[in-house]
């Protein structure tokens, strides 16, 4: 590693899915890493046993190389079946859970070097310590009790087997870290007091490193040269400054993330609908419109104006330094109409392959499915996608080719003042009396030819016309342009699908 390499990390824990918070967090890591040609790591932070779950951290991994976030250095690559193993880099192992030996003998360090002390204060006796500083109008910050103990009584008390908590001493000088979203920020060391680095041990067992701590070394061992994280972190950043001074290790660069909030200005949260990125695929979402939204969540082109990128677009314009300190509003309509966008640039042949399960029954599964069956789910798609803001409105859409069925279409209430019509009656019937007498395919020029005829034999035209007709060949008087649609139902009809094709449609509609 070069001394400018840039290092940076996205360091979740995995005790829930993946929001679009932390999400965002992800995406602006790695695009900075890639802008300058750094590395992007990926660490688990499972201290909290409790809470941290497996399932989690494998979904998380999913959820990010869905959204092209392929990590440099982490646990599991994925790729290899078990998204769990195969660890990779240098600086390993990067779950917390498998560093606490590198915890302990660095606590050890700091206690030698008299840079950490030990701390025997019991709850109680810090609660007491805490109302007295309310009642007297002092910040409510730990006093240094322990620090003034001397080596002998320190060595009674271990001896006597009193549990301890390990504290950092924190010196006079202002804490500051240089912050590339919000400029230079300072902290008075009062503000901190001196912060426990290591829970006093329950049981016996030893105590638990607790996260500003950790967070530091690892940031520290693995070389992370920017931290690029959420606003959340900005009143823990002075401690882990005191814990680099201790160590005497650089302090990184930070990057604070503002806050996302819902519509209202609160922060955005399952009150505002669903925000985990799994929802978000779930719901038909295409991760290249997703990544393109969470981008904007806080940073804009250059230009002021463009809008829409490409991951690799996206590499190439994100500059941490146009990345704003205030709260990002997340809007949904504006993540639509990328979707929108992202759906009209994908080849239809890939939103086919995506959406086929949801297509139903009549379709063979699509590693089963012949060329032909591929080639005709891609020209429905085609047909139907321009319309719809996310891939979980096409099976709805795509009804009007698969779902043929009278008595549903007949009792559909929007359906019933069309079809009660002495009009749609008489058009209907003239529509039945082609079918019976013209058994050819029906190509969108003979169809034109039929509705010219039946508009000059039954004086009917416009909405008149077109519903009953519409109605009775799909079962809604709305849809794809009869032009199109019409190719697509014949030529569906003959791939054996066992969809009906037009004569079919109406002689069971009309009843011929
Ligand atoms: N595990 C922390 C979180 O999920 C990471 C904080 C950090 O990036 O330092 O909030």
């Amino acid at each position: 590693m070069t001394s400018e390499e840039v290092r940076v990390r996205f360091a979740p824990s995995p005790t829930g899915l993946l929001h679009v918070g932390n999400a965002r967090t992800a995406l602006y890591n790695w695009l900075f890493a890639r802008r300058m040609g750094g590395k992007f790591l990926l660490r688990i932070e499972d201290t909290d046993v409790e809470r941290s779950e497996t399932r989690y951290e494998a979904q998380l991994m999913e959820d990010l190389q869905w959204l092209g976030l392929e990590w440099d250095e982490g646990p599991g690559t994925g790729r290899a079946g078990d998204p769990l193993e195969n660890e990779r880099g240098a600086y390993g192992p990067y779950r917390q859970s498998e560093r606490q030996s590198t915890y302990a003998g660095l606590t050890q360090k700091l206690l030698d070097e008299d840079k950490a002390y030990r701390c025997f204060c019991s709850p109680e006796d810090l609660m007491a310590e805490h109302h007295l500083a309310v009642q007297e109008h002092r910040p409510q910050v730990y006093s240094g009790r322990c620090r003034r103990l001397s080596r002998e009584e320190v060595e009674q008390r271990i001896a006597a087997g009193m549990p301890f908590a390990v504290r950092l001493k924190i010196g006079d000088e202002p804490l500051r870290f240089h912050d590339i979203v919000r400029g230079p920020v300072e902290f008075a060391p009062e503000a901190v007091s001196d912060p426990i680095l290591v829970r006093s041990a329950q049981n016996g067992g030893p105590g638990m490193p607790v996260y500003n701590y950790v967070v530091t070394i690892d940031d520290a061992l693995m070389q992370i040269t920017h931290v690029i994280r959420g606003d959340d972190h900005i009143s823990n950043t002075p401690k882990q400054v005191a814990i680099y001074r201790a160590f005497g290790w650089p302090v990184p660069e930070f990057a604070h993330l503002s806050t996302i909030l819902g519509a209202d200005r609160e922060r955005l949260s399952k009150r505002h609908g669903a925000t985990s990125i799994a929802s978000f695929r779930e719901m038909g979402y295409l991760p290249e419109a997703l990544v393109n939204y969470l981008a904007l969540l806080g940073w804009g082109a250059e230009d002021g104006k463009t809008e829409t990128f490409t991951l690799a677009e996206l590499v190439h314009a994100f500059k941490l330094e146009r990345v704003t300190p205030s709260p990002a509003v997340f809007d949904f309509d504006k993540l639509n109409w990328l979707n929108r966008h992202a759906i009209k640039q994908t080849p239809s042949s890939r939103i086919a392959d995506l959406v086929w399960a949801s297509f139903g029954e009549r379709l063979p599964a699509r590693a089963d499915a012949s060329e032909a069956v591929h080639a005709w789910v891609a020209r429905l798609v085609e047909l139907i996608a321009p319309s719809v803001d996310k891939l979980d409105e096409l099976a709805p859409k795509a009804a009007c080719v698969f779902g043929f069925d009278p008595d549903a279409a007949r009792a559909l209430p929007e359906n019933h003042a069309v079809l009660a019509a002495d009009s749609a009656r008489i058009v209907l019937a003239e529509l039945a009396d082609r079918v019976r007498t013209n058994s050819a395919k029906v190509t969108p020029e003979l169809f034109k030819s039929w509705m010219n005829e039946m508009k000059a034999v039954t004086k009917v035209k416009g909405k008149e016309l077109f519903h009953p007709v519409r109605i009775a060949l799909t079962g809604v008087h709305s849809g794809p342009e009869f032009d199109k649609l019409l190719p697509l139902i014949e030529d569906g009809a003959e791939l054996g699908l066992g969809i009906p094709c037009v004569h079919e449609r109406v002689e069971r509609f009309v009843g011929v």
